[in-house]
């Protein structure tokens, strides 16, 4: 009999303990934030569908040599996931101009990247999750050196499959924001989700810059038929594995 215990509610996910000290449920919600959480929505069926589309990703990520925190999906709206100790970093990974560094840069929206960015966010709400240097991650005793080191790498790792694999799904994988944690064995595991709400997401069939938009900034910006959009997303992953 699994005793499932109450952990942690996000704002995306409630985290669930089991019988298994080492394995933690994730039941993600419908329920959509923007800017810090002073944006509230709902968007039906987004649970399942991130759920679904995150599961395929991480199987992926797997097979090709990531280690993850995924185990499986016992029901549509639920991953069974190994128990990590979440580093409180967001490690944002760019290709293409957008969000944040157009508005802090001026870079233009859309600007090709020479090289991928990776940029590490504090995960802290109450100072509005600040964008750090490596000395200041360091500072604040993050991650090691050598951890530093190992994130970069594998954020890099993941970009370059992802990009790949989106490009089968006639996506184009502008950005996208990643956290690690570690094991009960001290290992490095990819941890929590990629899905529409925590990638951008370009329909490469659209060129206008509204319409091309398959992910959470539909939500953001109130461009409308969001679940439409997280649901062609799900489409394509599952025709292209
Ligand atoms: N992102 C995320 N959670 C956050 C912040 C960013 O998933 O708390 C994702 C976001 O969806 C985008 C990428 O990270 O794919 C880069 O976001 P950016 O820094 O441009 O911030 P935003 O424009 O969302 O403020």
């Amino acid at each position: 009999m699994s005793e499932e215990q109450k952990l942690y509610e996000g704002k995306a996910k409630i985290l669930y303990t089991t019988d298994d000290p080492e394995i933690l449920l994730a039941h993600f919600k419908d329920d959509a934030t923007a800017f810090n959480a002073q944006k509230r929505g709902q968007i039906a069926g987004k649970g399942e569908i991130n759920c679904a589309i995150a599961s395929q990703l991480f199987e992926l990520l797997e097979a090709k040599g990531i280690s993850t925190h995924f185990i499986d999906r016992p029901a549509p709206n639920q991953m069974r996931v190994k128990r990590v100790q979440i580093l409180p970093l967001e490690v944002v990974v760019r290709n293409i101009a957008a969000g944040s560094l157009c508005q802090q840069t001026g870079l233009p929206l859309g600007k090709v990247l020479p090289n991928p960015l990776v940029e590490f966010y504090l995960k802290n709400d109450a100072l509005g999750d600040p964008l750090l240097t490596r000395d200041r991650l360091l500072l604040l005793e993050l991650a090691t050196p050598q951890q530093l080191n190992q994130l970069t790498e594998q954020a890099l790792r993941i970009n370059q499959l992802l990009i790949a694999f989106f490009q089968d799904c006639s996506i184009t994988l502008v950005d996208f924001k990643l956290e690690f944690g570690i094991s009960s064995s001290q290992q490095l595991l990819l941890a929590d989700e990629i899905s529409p709400d925590t990638c951008r997401l370009w329909n490469q069939a659209e060129t206008d810059p509204d319409k091309r938009v398959m992910d959470k900034d539909r939500f953001r910006r109130d461009l409308g038929n969001v679940e439409d959009a997280y649901q062609q997303v799900l489409e394509r992953v599952l025709a292209a594995l």
